[in-house]
């Protein structure tokens, strides 16, 4: 249905665009997406505010994220998963209970996070969600609405610094108004369990970050809590996905989470 929808706009507009894999109606292009996160990449590598670890420091760390984030990869469940970078970064500030994705594939890390969490299914569930979101090229619609295409591809060329420092602060969720809507939440939570269900994870990691938050209170919402939906039905929606696909939620008996723990500063 969705694509029978999206043809239709498609040659009613007759517009010199087309639906993308995911089958939405995006006019910028794959390759502005990265274009777009490597912006943004600059911006927040520049921004002194954010502490990135870097991979040379800490190669224990990033072996074993990369090795969680491209087994969600090979799950096989993406659609962009040779067109985008898949980067991965960690932020150094305990905290920050947070993760985030730019378009085109550049994922950044808290180390709040991390040690927050208590196991590698809780981590790669968050890490589904942020995947999904670039995946389904979840900001790059948000920013088409809010810039219109053109201001859109002047910023992915770096025409626009001012504009491009806006988006980064939103994007990484120190500046409001770029929340995802209740629909991309739950896009994104529901591909995390698919994604997973290709893994050796629990295929609903995603649900435990939710529990424990729950469990626990306080702390600064982080970007995949937003506002809404609220947590009980978001752990619902998880169960409920899983349960549907029949995949496996005994968590896996990677050990490696607790020395991924104390690699970090
Ligand atoms: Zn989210």
């Amino acid at each position: 249905m969705k694509r029978l929808i999206c043809l239709f706009v498609f040659s009613s507009l007759l517009l010199a665009t087309s639906c993308d894999e995911n089958n939405n109606f995006i006019v910028f292009s794959v390759q502005d997406d990265v274009a777009l996160g490597q912006q943004v990449k600059a911006e927040i590598m520049a921004n002194p505010e954010y502490k990135i670890l870097s991979e040379s420091q800490y190669p224990q760390v990033y072996a074993y994220l990369n090795g969680m984030k491209n087994e969600i990869l090979n799950s096989g469940k993406l659609a962009y998963k040779e067109e985008f970078a898949w980067e991965l970064h960690v932020i150094h500030d305990d905290n920050v209970l947070n993760a985030f994705a730019t378009p085109g594939g550049y994922i950044y890390i808290y180390t709040g996070l991390i040690k927050y969490l208590d196991n590698a299914d809780d981590l790669a569930g968050v890490l589904g969600h942020e995947l999904a979101h670039a995946d389904e090229r979840h900001t790059v619609r948000n920013l088409q609405k809010a810039y219109g295409v053109n201001a859109l591809l002047a910023i992915a060329l770096g025409q626009n610094p001012s504009a491009l420092q806006e988006i980064a602060a939103q994007i990484a969720g120190s500046l409001a108004g770029l929340s995802f809507s209740r629909d991309f939440e739950r896009e994104a939570d529901a591909n995390s369990v698919e994604y997973l269900s290709q893994t050796k994870y629990a295929c609903n990691g995603a649900a435990t970050f939710f529990i424990k938050l729950e469990e626990q209170g306080g702390g600064q919402p982080p970007e995949f809590l937003s506002t809404h939906p609220n947590p009980e039905n978001r752990i619902e929606d998880i169960n409920k996905k899983a349960e549907e696909l029949d995949c496996d939620t005994s968590l896996s008996n990677d050990t490696g989470y607790a020395s991924l723990k104390s690699a970090l500063p």
